[in-house]
């Protein structure tokens, strides 16, 4: 297939043309490089364009001969969602309307679409299966939910056909050491813990340890980023048109904030100071994914369960690129 991804220059759609190519597909990228690399993309397939920019994305589906999309062109920080929400429903919700009907105008049916669990809000039970309410807390959370109802309603009424799946906290970088987490305001908390390693930061805080849990900090499912690329390629293959697929994409484990701290000491072996800060606004105690229904669906189980071996991929990473990715259009290729 000849698959578009959008967003293909950030962590987790560059782990995701990887694996594209490396199972045989024909990959363009679509990225207007806002936050995402081009080092991270392989030379010869960035197309620099907007999702807001339908005329463009219409004439890049048609000219190149696109069989499918891979859409993951959003913003993802939860504070800055609820700070500014204008940007995420301007760019997560009409900038995918946009590509939603410029798939139509071309007659591209197929689309894999990055949810996410912040869909789920403050559930009430733990793990969470796909039957869960979707109740989100923050408009990041709302702008995803928003596309996939609109996901449901091009699929019935337009024969689209679509998977939605529902990352967890996703982590970790490429075993081949090449591509990795490159955020310019970094926020999640394995590269903050794997920074203050590198002594690029004092220390890390951490936000809340009143929360209901078993050492009080907040528990998330760590789902390696290869682990969610091959999820994609999978669910890739098994669209159809006018139905869609809601899938959860976690290990079904969860850890705490103190137990990832913990494996960033063991993976690095250096110290990492700790702060004891307040909570931050709309994390819930605990997010972990009941991904049977992906097993099910997709044949899929994350080959990385355990906390240690997902750090040491990103302690690799940023051992190696402590400065994010080397400059210049496919730059993390010319040596891999
Ligand atoms: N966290 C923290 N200190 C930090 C960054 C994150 O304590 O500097 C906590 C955060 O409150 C959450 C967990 O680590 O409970 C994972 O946060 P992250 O931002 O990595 O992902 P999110 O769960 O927001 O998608």
């Amino acid at each position: 297939m000849r698959v578009l991804v959008t967003g293909g220059a950030g962590y987790v759609g560059c782990h995701a043309v990887d694996a594209l190519l490396r199972a045989g597909h024909e990959v363009r990228v679509y990225d207007n490089l806002e936050l995402g690399h081009a080092g991270a993309v392989p030379l010869g397939l960035l197309i620099e364009g907007d999702l807001a920019e339908g005329d463009k994305l219409s004439d890049v589906l048609s000219e190149q001969r696109i069989d499918a999309v891979m859409h993951f062109a959003a913003y993802s920080t939860v504070g800055e969602s609820v700070t500014d929400p204008g940007r995420y429903w301007h760019n997560n919700v009409l900038g995918t309307l946009s590509l939603l009907d410029a798939m139509r105008a071309t007659n591209v049916r197929s689309l894999v679409f990055s949810s996410t669990c912040a869909t789920y809000g403050v559930p009430k039970k733990s793990p969470i299966a796909e039957s869960t309410p979707q109740d989100p807390v923050n408009p990041y959370g709302m702008s995803k939910l928003t596309i996939e109802r609109a996901l449901a309603d091009y699929a019935s009424a337009y024969g689209l056909g679509y998977a939605a799946l529902r990352y967890f906290n996703a982590c970790g970088a490429s075993p081949h050491g090449h591509l990795g987490e490159a955020h310019a305001n970094e926020s999640h908390l394995i590269p903050i813990c794997l920074q203050a390693a590198l002594g690029q930061s004092e220390s890390v805080t951490i936000f809340g340890v009143d929360y209901p849990t078993r050492d009080g900090t907040c528990i998330r499912d760590y789902i390696h980023v290869d682990d969610l690329a091959d999820a994609h390629l999978r669910a890739l293959e098994r669209l159809s048109p006018g139905a869609g697929l809601r899938l959860n994409l976690g290990t079904g484990r969860g850890f705490s904030v103190r137990e990832v701290i913990d494996a960033c000491r063991r993976v690095s072996g250096r110290e990492i100071h700790v702060e004891i800060g307040t909570r931050r606004t709309g994390d819930p105690p605990e997010l972990v994914a009941d991904p049977s229904r992906a097993r099910e669906v997709l044949g899929w189980t994350a080959r990385y369960s355990e906390i240690d071996p997902i750090v040491e991929t990103a302690w690799q990473w940023h051992v190696a690129h402590p400065a994010g990715y080397p400059d210049g259009p496919g730059a993390a290729f010319e040596h891999s």
